[in-house]
């Protein structure tokens, strides 16, 4: 008897979250969208801004002025790119997935893309050589993430990533600020780079962390050090010592701590990160596919 009446306390509590967060959370008012979920569509490219030789924000049109991309918060668009292999003198196509930096709560008729370009890199061939007013395909959305869905929040978000990787958790970071009037959810990202100069959306990093007022806390890890490190929380690699100091817990069983952490990045970090978390920080395994509510998502 006692357990049925906490339990219906405990539907009716999420119940009443739901509604109130949904009522008066920042949403976006009817919209049209412009993915179609198993169907590749052609978008135009319509500036590029070069941050270095190797980072550019390609930014691209929407069907209308007032479209909308039409991307749940955490997931993703896959790009195929149809090139002339000169390795095999046939025709080839390859795809990868990409997290717009745009919100649909932000901007109508565009999205843009933040792209590092890698000397090697297939897709990366059509970035260096893409030109406006030419289109991409694009299609979407894809990803096992949906923040807006998962009941009831949680409490602590930590976010580890390296290089590109940021751009999913940048992508929730800022949903979050967005509706912080609502969302108290606290988010520690630990964002991994090689150098300095490879630190992708730093000065939109920082000025999130003075809007938030301490909701959001940012450690930079580089494998070279700056000339000034003061602001780097370490130089090397991302490791127990550095998680317990960023404050990540062992996981109890009752899981009080109710915090989440989301991998992306380079397979070495996402695996490193895997195999420290269940070994030392008392995570399950982490299953090859995550899902949105697992105590550990990879994107
Ligand atoms: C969910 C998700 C979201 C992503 N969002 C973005 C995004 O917003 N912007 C973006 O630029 N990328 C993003 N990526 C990465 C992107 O999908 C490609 O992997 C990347 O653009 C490289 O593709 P490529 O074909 O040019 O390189 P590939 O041909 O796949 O690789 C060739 C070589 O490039 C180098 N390389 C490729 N990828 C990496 C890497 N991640 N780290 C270090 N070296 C690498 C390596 O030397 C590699 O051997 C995302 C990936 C995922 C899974």
């Amino acid at each position: 008897m006692v357990n049925n009446s906490v339990a219906v306390a405990s539907v009716a509590v999420v119940l009443a979250t739901y509604i109130y967060f949904n009522l008066n959370k920042k949403s976006l008012p009817k919209f049209e969208t412009s993915l179609i979920k198993d169907q590749f569509q052609e978008f135009e490219l319509i500036s590029i801004v070069n941050h270095t030789d190797e980072i550019a924000t390609y930014k691209f049109k929407l069907p209308s002025a007032t479209h909308k991309l039409g991307l749940p918060i955490g997931q993703h668009i896959t790009i195929q790119y149809d090139f002339f292999n000169e390795e095999t003198n046939e025709k080839s196509e390859i795809i990868r997935h990409y997290t717009p930096v745009s919100l649909d709560l932000e901007t109508d008729g565009y999205f843009e893309l933040l792209i590092k370009k890698y000397k090697l890199g297939k897709m990366s061939q059509l970035f260096r050589n893409i030109k406006v007013g030419d289109k991409i395909k694009v299609r979407g959305p894809k990803g096992f993430y949906d923040y807006e869905k998962i009941l009831p929040k949680k409490d602590h978000l930590y976010m580890i990533c390296g290089g590109t990787g940021i751009t999913p958790m940048y992508q929730i970071i800022r949903y979050v600020y967005l509706n912080k009037h609502l969302d108290k959810t606290k988010i520690t990202l630990i964002y991994g780079n090689q150098r300095e100069e490879d630190i992708l959306l730093k000065k939109e990093l920082d000025s999130l962390v003075n809007l938030m007022d301490g909701q959001l806390k940012v450690h930079y890890i580089l494998d070279n050090a700056p000339k000034d490190e003061s602001w780097v929380s370490k130089i090397g690699y991302v490791d127990k010592d550095l998680l317990v100091k960023c404050g990540l817990k062992a996981l109890d069983e009752s899981d009080k701590n109710n915090t989440q952490v989301l991998l992306c990045g380079p397979p070495g970090l996402v695996s490193g990160m895997k195999k420290l978390l269940s070994s030392e920080f008392n995570y399950p395994r982490i299953k090859p596919i995550t899902k949105s509510d697992d105590k550990v998502f990879v994107f």
